[in-house]
């Protein structure tokens, strides 16, 4: 049952992308470190059943969890925030939700009614809230709602939280995210976006009990008590969000504003007297005293987007961090690979890794970086098709297999050294029907990944339907090709290293989803580090 569980909703207003997702995450923190334990849910407004078949340009990365759901880039930040894996219960889409109340239609569940909005897909949207609070592992709940509050798609969810909020008294409490804009020309920060968001919310039965303004100048006194009074809300309940240098500040800002404090007091929980961050503290230390930097390249398709590998740069914070170093990563378009001499793309850099990626475009560029980092000696990490094209590489060009490809590119190829797995080939919807989620895989004891993960087996998330082709194990065994990982279960290769290179590694799986600024991930740490003594030693 749910009964002490308190529920926690992150609205937002004025304008998308003011990081309710860093703010959920950090309020997560900052309860965790108050002894509770949290989770976090974002609730998307959007009819995919869930992002896995959106392109990056349309939505930034998609984060896979433990049980394979194909999620919101924003459970990225909340497991690397909190440390708490997520599951598919932590990412619900409208899709989801209509495609739940339609199947239970379709059984008979509702005989005799008419379906609607109110209650139907209210009471579904509260069911997938409370199924985490129901887990009996929880203290808080906290739910992003994504979108902005007036938004016509967000209106169930918004309608849920204001009979959520009835329901449960004080064992809820909503924080809303607004902008307070500075205008140059008045020189003045302005409150009036923030009352319009909050009358917004107003109309549609919910008062807030928090505000967080999102701000690039400190709110004065005067103007959080304006934003109080205005908004129905105590001085108290209006936080400050001011710009941050890394998102892996707002933790702290957070507390300074006593975000934590005021979640505590709204929902009547008695607040503990300590409060412990000090891994995160000294993971901020280490983030901003380096001692030195390495340049990484990031070779990938959409390079130019910010949000298309969020977890491989964040991971690369993890890893810099637990090497002391700053890690500057520089981003090398696949294609311009195929146009420019690949020494003058790599040729000042301490290590490169190749991303994971769907589709041709830009492949020829990705392997030709493979074979100037193999032939240079420059530390190497390949991830998901980063490692399929490492394998295409080889055969290519030291195995002589003229016309080496994967199967996803070329399906006549006379060498198929990646192909389809099993099974894969009976697959006929593209949603949801990758290899997905966690797997087992044993390592080799003589190898770069086992001197960093220090145990055998390992598990890693996949997110791919394509596979290295074990008729060609043998061949690539004997030219110096080490099969270091091996999921024990199918008997498929998932980690491949190279005997005559000091730190060439591809992994079939996504090392980035697992890295979190607790645990920063031993291949980015061993990335960093490899990448620091390749520059110490040029
Ligand atoms: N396109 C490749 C596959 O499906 C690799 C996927 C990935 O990099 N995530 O196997």
């Amino acid at each position: 049952m749910d009964k002490k569980v308190k529920y926690l909703f992150v609205t937002g207003g004025v304008s998308s992308s003011l990081g309710k997702g860093i703010i959920s995450a950090s309020l997560a923190k900052l309860l965790q470190g108050r002894g509770f334990t949290v989770t976090i849910q974002k609730l998307d407004p959007y009819i995919n059943i869930d992002p896995g078949t959106l392109n990056p340009y349309e939505h930034g990365e998609c984060y896979v969890t433990e049980d394979g759901a194909e999620t919101d880039l924003d459970l990225g930040h909340y497991e690397r925030f909190s440390s708490t894996p997520t599951s598919q219960a932590n990412n619900v889409t409208t899709g989801r939700i209509y495609q739940n109340v339609i199947n239970k239609e379709r059984r008979g569940d509702y005989l005799g009614t008419t379906v609607q909005v109110i209650p139907h897909i209210t009471d579904e949207i509260k069911r997938s809230i409370r199924l985490l609070g129901q887990t009996g592992k929880y203290d808080f709940v906290i739910t992003e709602i994504g979108g902005t509050v007036g938004d016509i798609e967000s209106f169930p969810f918004i309608e849920t939280v204001r009979q959520m909020k009835w329901e449960l008294g004080d064992r809820c409490a909503v924080i809303h995210l607004t902008l307070v804009p500075y205008l140059k020309a008045a020189g003045e920060l302005k409150t009036k976006p923030t009352q319009h968001s909050v009358k917004t919310l107003l109309e549609q039965g919910v008062q807030p009990d928090i505000i967080v303004c999102r701000t690039e100048k400190h709110l004065t006194p005067g103007i959080k008590a304006k934003i109080a009074q205005f908004c129905n809300v105590q001085t108290s309940s209006v936080i400050e969000s001011i710009d941050a240098e890394t998102i892996y500040d707002v933790p702290l800002l957070m507390r300074d504003e006593k975000l934590d404090i005021e979640v505590l007091k709204k929902t009547g929980t008695p607040v503990p007297e300590t409060l412990d961050l000090s891994n995160w503290e000294q993971f901020l230390k280490n983030l901003k005293n380096p001692k030195g930097e390495v340049t990484i390249g990031l070779v990938g398709k959409y390079v130019e987007l910010k949000d298309a590998y969020k977890s491989i740069n964040e991971a690369f914070i993890h890893g810099g961090a637990a090497n002391q170093l700053k890690v500057n990563v520089k981003a090398i378009s696949a294609e311009a690979l195929e146009e420019q001499p690949a020494e003058t793309l790599l040729k000042d850099l301490d290590a490169v890794l190749v991303a994971p990626g769907f589709g041709e475009r830009g492949i020829n560029g990705k392997i030709e970086a493979i074979r100037y980092v193999r032939e240079n000696k420059i530390p190497f990490l390949g991830i998901c098709l980063g490692m399929q094209c490492a394998v295409i590489e080889f055969s290519r060009n030291v195995l002589g297999l003229k016309g080496a490809h994967s199967k996803e590119f070329d399906p006549e190829t006379p060498y198929p050294v990646i192909d389809l797995m099993e099974k894969q080939k009976k697959v006929k919807n593209l949603g949801g029907t990758m290899r997905l989620g966690a797997y087992n895989c044993k390592l080799d004891k003589d190898s770069i990944s086992y001197s960093l993960y220090k145990q055998e087996m390992i598990r890693e998330r996949h997110r791919h339907r394509f596979e290295f082709n074990n008729d060609y194990r043998d061949l690539f065994i004997g030219n110096g090709v080490k099969l270091t990982g091996i999921n024990p279960e199918e008997d498929l290769v998932e980690i491949i290293e190279l005997q005559d290179h000091p730190w060439f590694v591809g992994v079939q799986f996504h090392p980035e989803y697992r890295s979190t600024v607790k645990y920063p991930h031993p291949l980015f740490t061993g990335l960093v580090k490899a990448a620091w003594d390749y520059k110490q030693n040029k």
